[in-house]
């Protein structure tokens, strides 16, 4: 089943103007737009299709098939006939597999770039970075798919040996939010598939042509039928609950916000599945006097303003010490001023789109209130006329407890300043929340970083950084954050059983 060649890739048509209108047609025109079922593209059981549309311009890029209840439990039917065989292959072909993907992503890359540009709104060279990244969960998995261990022991009292092995857990449902189209579909299928599970994919519908993109490409990599399934569907809820429900699925996997991640628990309850959580973040961005606040402006500017603030890792609370603050709030306002605003695809610009009319007026209705309660505006603080669904990069300083904003995701690119006196009072205003993903910190003095390690409440930490992700480490969250971790050693041991057999003693 492994048949796909480095030379098909080099017969890829290559874009030839990555920006273009033919560029961008050319990619549309190689994205599958059906349902992907054991190995086969087709239409979705009643024919219905739905529209994705370009944020930037509010225009339909395709239509895409739209999977009844009916097609998901087709999928998982697929993924569980296909189950026992590709448990069974030798983890060093998973391994090749996700490698060829690897690399045939990279041949693709500006492809994949701007389809997500194109789908989500994301600055292209930002979308660059997201297939950088994106990637490497396809050959940090490709490296971990031969080294599943295991272990065996004489027992404590002597009487007997026991061994311990790890087996694929079983068809997995993966859901992904559409922030990240492709790094979040790469988080969930390479450790799966390194595992040794087969899944069902139901991508976010408002991006589900770059997952349809990547599972061509997972075919063409060699990936049997019935080991990758995709569903795209405008009806989520009404997909998933039967899925969930049936118990031939032996794993969830879920990417997206708190409030539907409990409502997706309360419903592996009922076949008390396993399930992984990465839901929302409320990340405090704490700005010590002793920063180098160079360092920190820099580091704020990616934490904030990165996918436009559309970043479950995106800081949400800015709490910056009092003899720091003004200059802080300075620097960081003239750089927010100058960001230039636009389609994703044109060269330069910052900040996109959001990637609907609801997430600008949720947006605005946050810097509105907390303008109410009190807050300063120093740049920003309003939508952006024409078509398209844009957010002018807004500063707020002398934001009020009990604003909105201190307690929801903002998911856009508005950036509320509050400041503190004490270590103490920023590490307990840091932990005010009922969320746990991520914390970024900026100080000087490593004695202090260490106190923040052990204090803070998140998953996640980056002490003089405003960047944490990365393929080979652990990512996600604490409290409401969410369950379980991405990427790392643990990102496969998300999708594998342990299972201990004990002999006695020989
Ligand atoms: P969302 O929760 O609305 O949707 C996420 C996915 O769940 C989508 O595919 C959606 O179609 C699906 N969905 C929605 N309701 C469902 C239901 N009842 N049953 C089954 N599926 C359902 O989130 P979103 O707006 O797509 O994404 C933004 C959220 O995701 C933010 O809260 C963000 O913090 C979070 N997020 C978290 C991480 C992380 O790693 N922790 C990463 C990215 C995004």
């Amino acid at each position: 089943a492994t048949t796909a060649t480095r030379a098909a890739a080099a017969a890829w048509p290559t874009v030839p103007d990555a920006t273009g209108p033919a560029a961008e047609q050319a990619v549309l025109d190689r994205v599958p737009t059906g349902l992907l079922i054991d190995g086969t593209w087709r239409s979705a059981a009643d024919d219905a299709t739905f529209p994705v549309v370009d944020p930037a311009t509010g225009e339909t890029l395709l239509r895409v098939a739209d999977a009844t209840p009916e097609d998901g439990v087709r999928a998982l039917a697929a993924a569980d006939a296909a189950r026992a065989g590709w448990a069974r292959t030798a983890p060093r072909q998973r391994a090749e597999v996700l490698r060829r993907a690897f690399d045939l992503l990279q041949d693709r890359r500006e492809d994949f770039a701007l389809l997500m540009t194109l789908e989500m709104g994301k600055p292209l060279a930002e979308a660059r970075g997201e297939v950088a990244y994106g990637g490497e969960f396809l050959r940090w998995f490709s490296e971990e798919a031969v080294r599943i261990g295991g272990s065996y022991s004489t027992n404590p009292e002597g009487t007997g040996r026991a061994v311990v092995t790890h087996k694929p857990v079983g068809p997995a449902f993966l859901i992904t939010p559409w922030n990240f189209p492709l790094a979040m579909a790469t988080r969930k299928i390479a450790p799966a598939l390194a595992a040794g599970c087969t899944v069902v994919v139901k991508p976010a519908e408002l991006t589900p042509l770059t997952t349809l993109l990547f599972a061509d490409l997972l075919l063409e990599a060699g990936v049997p039928a019935g080991v990758v399934n995709v569903v795209p569907t405008t009806s989520a809820a009404a997909l998933s609950e039967p899925v969930i429900g049936d118990p031939r699925l032996r794993k969830l996997s879920f990417t997206g916000s708190t409030p539907v991640g409990r409502t997706l628990l309360r419903q592996a309850a009922g076949t008390v599945l396993r399930t992984s959580m990465e839901l929302g973040g409320n990340a405090p961005f704490l700005v010590f006097e002793d920063a180098d606040l160079e360092l920190a402006v820099e580091g704020a500017l990616l934490a904030k303003f990165r996918n436009t603030g559309q970043a479950c890792t995106a800081a949400n609370r800015f709490l910056v010490h009092e003899d720091v603050a003004e200059e802080f709030a300075r620097r960081i306002t003239e750089r927010v001023a100058a960001m230039p605003v636009g389609r994703g695809t044109e060269d330069g610009i910052a900040i996109g789109p959001l990637i609907d009319s609801r997430a600008v007026d949720k947006a605005h209705r946050l810097v509105t209130d907390a303008l109410h309660r009190g807050a300063t505006l120093r740049t920003g603080g309003h939508p952006v006329d024409g078509s398209g669904t844009f957010y002018a990069p807004t500063v707020l300083t002398d934001v009020q407890p009990g604003s909105d904003l201190l307690r929801d995701e903002i998911f856009g690119p508005v950036l509320a300043i509050r400041t503190f006196r004490t270590e103490d009072e920023a590490v307990t205003a840091a932990n005010d929340t009922e969320y746990g993903l991520v914390g970024y910190a900026f100080t000087e003095d490593p004695a202090r970083g260490q106190r923040l390690m052990e204090r803070l409440e998140t998953g996640m930490l980056g002490l003089n950084t405003g960047v944490v992700s990365n393929a080979s480490a652990p990512f996600g969250g604490v409290k409401q954050s969410g369950l379980g971790r991405e990427g790392g050693g643990e990102g496969i041991a998300e999708y594998l059983e342990t299972m201990y057999t004990l002999t006695p003693d020989p």
